[in-house]
């Protein structure tokens, strides 16, 4: 069985700039993927030449098996089977709701094409809506519309660029949640691009982070997390610190505050471990453990209060600065010491830039 779709080393560019360099990736059927990563990096340019707005400068990208785009040869946007959902709602103004939702489907029957725009309208949760116009409608349910608009034809693909970011925060993520939860039911194939980590944490299955044109991962969320490929993405998600410290030969890890196992966790095969010398290993506040029954100690410096947490920033032995995150009833006042532990299951060591 082919991929849904598959990105073979391809480039991009405007001009004579390249802004998208050598990218691979892959979608099975049913999967949903997020390309994550700072403005500018080349986000949507992907998405725009996989839906066949812009050609190739190298590579190939195959939709469902067939070549869609190679150097020299763009299929068309309209002869893919691409839907498309924008950050600014891009609702047709002139169209009523039925009207937006029924645009691709000009092939069918009034009567079946009305059949098909009640049954996406339900699916998004605006059933009966089919006489409003755009205007009438909030923000969120232009969005919803939206999605209708491009899963009504049934695509192979649906490519979602920033869909939520025009939207108040608490909406967003809930918004986020329930398009995951719907493309899911419906098995559907999508590629995401967004710059928000809670957005793509909570709707992908595979994750690709994006900086400069290049994509530096492509793995699910947890591996993104806890296993990055490399000190640009450790620092890009998530929270953390880089600690210098000296790989042993057995693998353990010399940390300025003492000696960490180096963990029962098994590494990815893409993950091998650095060898004997110095590394920056990667600290997450859920890797510093608050314990009071523990004997190593260490000195907290600020705090931040997150209603069911605290973020602590603490001073560990030998000077190290950590985050840790504990339940907020550990409430400790800063300059006190607290009990911790490192919780050593897995240790994140780059090797250390030679200076
Ligand atoms: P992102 O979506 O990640 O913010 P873009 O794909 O929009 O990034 O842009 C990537 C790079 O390509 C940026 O440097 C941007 O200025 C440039 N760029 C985007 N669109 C065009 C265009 N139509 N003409 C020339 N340069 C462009
Ligand atoms: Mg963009």
């Amino acid at each position: 069985m082919s991929s849904q779709l598959e990105l073979r080393s391809v480039s991009l560019g405007y001009r004579e700039r390249t802004v998208v360099s050598a990218l691979d990736l892959t979608l099975e059927r049913g999967d949903i993927g997020c390309l994550l990563g700072p403005s500018g990096c080349g986000k949507t340019t992907v998405l725009r030449a996989i839906a066949g707005f812009e050609p190739l400068l190298a590579g190939e990208i195959q939709l469902a098996g067939h070549c869609v785009s190679r150097v020299g040869h763009t299929l068309p946007p309209e002869a893919r089977r691409i839907g498309m959902v924008f950050q600014d709602y891009a609702l047709f103004p002139h169209l009523r709701v039925g009207g937006n939702v029924g645009f691709g489907l000009h092939r069918l029957s009034d009567s079946e094409r009305a059949r098909r725009v009640a049954f996406w309208l339900e699916v998004v949760g605006l059933a009966g809506m089919e006489a409003a116009w755009p205007h009438e409608l909030s923000g969120g349910q232009q969005q919803r519309v939206a999605l209708a608009r491009a899963l009504a034809p049934e695509p192979e693909l649906l490519l979602l660029d920033e869909p939520f970011s025009n939207l108040d925060p608490e909406l967003r993520d809930s918004l986020a949640r329930e398009v995951a939860d719907l493309l899911r039911e419906r098995g559907a194939t999508a590629l995401l691009v967004t710059h928000d980590q809670g957005e793509a944490f909570a709707m992908a299955d595979h994750i690709g982070i994006l900086e400069a044109g290049r994509l530096q991962q492509w793995a699910p969320p947890y591996d993104i997390y806890h296993w990055p490929a490399n000190p640009f993405v450790a620092g890009f998600i998530g929270e953390g610190v880089m600690v210098d410290a000296h790989m042993l030969a057995q693998g353990d890890v010399q940390m300025p505050f003492g000696r960490v196992a180096a963990g029962s966790m098994p590494a990815p095969d893409d993950h091998p471990r650095p060898p004997a010398g110095p590394v920056q290993v990667l600290l997450r506040p859920d890797d510093v453990i608050h314990d009071d029954d523990s004997p190593h100690t260490a000195r907290v410096l600020r705090k931040a209060f997150r209603g069911a947490q605290i973020l602590y920033t603490l001073e560990l032995d030998g000077g190290v600065q950590a985050l840790a995150l504990v339940p907020s009833h550990h409430d400790h006042a800063i300059g006190s010491r607290i009990g911790i532990r490192i919780a050593a299951d897995h240790v994140v060591a780059f090797a250390a830039a030679p200076p």
